[in-house]
């Protein structure tokens, strides 16, 4: 095991509130009876519909095909008929195409019957990365860039390292610490699938020190490994952003603009190495994931695995809360979106479902600045979030980018430490977009983030 490291420069500890669900193991979630599965829910473009009203089709069955190179594959997550096809908004606000399957016959266990396990040793590389890509298989730590991209990097980039991401710095979500104590052995399994595939021998595997039994688990089952190292890292929020976890691990910056490739790494998240474990040595696509469902007005709080396309709704019935929710979140309260709607379905990148009390949200109405500086002495990219801010409230698009916005990784610690409870985060994304959308931000009020 390496000794305790942490990455330099900002950052925040908001109150973890992960005993609500981390001692719960994994659960299926009921099965729902209607699925809506996006076909944009990666990086990249959406995936091109290839089913019609009135398909019927069996879970893993390709249901959208990926557009070019950068886009991922979409499959059924239940057996059923397509009853439609529509469009609607998705967690993070934007319209997708999705594909609406009705549950038909008799469920034939978690992954469509009983998978062939094969060998993953004695496949070539090609057929690996052909199988990942297959799969859909997208980053589920929330970025959801599509992994047969990420491993493919172009010949001048020699990669050195991969580190498995298991930091799970998100305050309240537990997925990933759960998958690490109840699927460790297959994590480290796809790790050594992508050692194979990068052709490379060193990785390590992060792990904030909040989480002890996970990396006391995950270090017992390295013993054997050679070049697999633990990385214990001191908590401190937003270490499991890729460029924090390789500045804690290498003391090294991504450049502005940079990839980590850049610097000879690719970083991976442990849920998105089991499914590449599952995709290799089971044939088996990405058709549910692991989501933590939590809040102090939840019953039932847990680790569900939940079929891709569940709605929130659903689940939220499934774990009952005990009393109205005031504000619903997919993702956790740092880096996640709040909900208007509950009938948005679960997504590959979708980590948790947080719900808030009346109690807990009332606390943040948004005042003026007071010019305290607490958001730039967090910020762990060095940015100047109250002058980006103002920028972008005088749209004053490019000199916002000029200070740049665009290095902003969106981890909302600026929002997190404001006395003034100004949305900053919020602010910033709305303004990417605008700037994408060459528009220009009219003064509106934006939805307050809710902070934990
Ligand atoms: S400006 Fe962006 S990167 Fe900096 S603290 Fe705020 S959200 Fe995080
Ligand atoms: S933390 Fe809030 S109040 Fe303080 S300078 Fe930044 S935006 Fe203004």
């Amino acid at each position: 095991m390496l000794g305790l490291k942490r990455f330099r420069g900002g950052g925040v500890h908001p109150p973890e509130n992960k005993d609500l669900s981390n001692h719960n193991r994994i659960i299926n979630a009921d099965l729902p009876k209607v699925v809506k599965i996006p076909l944009q829910q990666h990086a990249g473009a959406a995936a091109k519909c290839i089913v019609e009203t009135g398909t019927e089709v069996k879970e893993g069955d390709l249901i959208g095909e990926a557009v070019g190179a950068f886009s991922a594959n979409v499959h059924a997550s239940i057996q059923g008929k397509v009853i439609d096809i529509v469009k609607e908004s998705t967690v993070t606000g934007f319209e997708s195409e999705m594909v609406v399957i009705e549950f038909e016959g008799t469920f034939q266990g978690q992954i469509g019957g009983q998978p062939l396990k094969v060998s993953w040793e004695g496949q070539a590389r090609d057929v690996i990365l052909k199988k990942i890509r297959a799969a859909g298989i997208v980053g589920l730590g929330g970025a959801a860039f599509p992994t047969h991209i990420k491993v493919s990097p172009p010949e001048d980039k020699k990669i050195e390292l991969i580190v498995a991401n298991g930091v799970e710095c998100e305050p309240y979500l537990t997925c990933d610490h759960r998958l690490m104590l109840e699927k460790g052995m297959e994590i480290i399994e796809g790790l050594k699938i992508l050692q194979r595939l990068l052709r490379v021998d060193k990785a390590i595997i992060g792990i904030e020190n909040n989480k002890q039994d996970a990396i006391q688990y995950m270090d017992a089952l390295c013993q054997k490994e050679e070049n697999i190292d633990i990385l214990p890292l001191k908590v401190n929020y937003p270490q499991g952003a890729e460029k924090q976890l390789i500045h804690a691990a290498l003391g090294k910056e991504v450049p502005s603009g940079g990839l980590p490739m850049d610097l000879g790494c690719v970083v991976s998240n442990v849920g998105t190495l089991l499914a590449v474990y599952e995709a290799v040595v089971f044939d088996k696509p990405i058709t549910d994931r692991v989501v933590t469902v939590t809040g102090t007005i939840v019953k039932k709080p847990g680790n569900y695995k939940t079929k891709i396309g569940t709605t929130i709704q659903d689940l939220l019935d499934e774990c009952g809360l005990t009393e109205e929710a005031e504000k619903v979140i997919a993702g956790g309260p740092m880096m996640g979106f709040a909900q208007q709607f509950l009938d948005i379905p679960i997504v590959k990148g979708t980590s948790g479902i947080l719900v808030l009390s009346q109690k807990e949200v009332e606390a943040n109405e948004e005042q003026p600045c007071i010019r305290c500086g607490a958001c730039i002495r967090v910020c762990p990219v060095y940015l100047m979030p109250c002058t980006m801010k103002e920028l972008a409230n005088a749209n004053l698009f490019d000199e916002v980018k000029e200070i740049g916005l665009f290095d902003c990784i969106e981890c909302g610690c600026c929002s997190y430490v404001c006395p003034s409870k100004i949305p900053l985060v919020q602010y910033f994304r709305l303004g990417k977009l605008m700037i994408k959308a060459e528009k220009h931000y009219i003064n509106h009020k934006v939805p307050t983030i809710p902070i934990s």
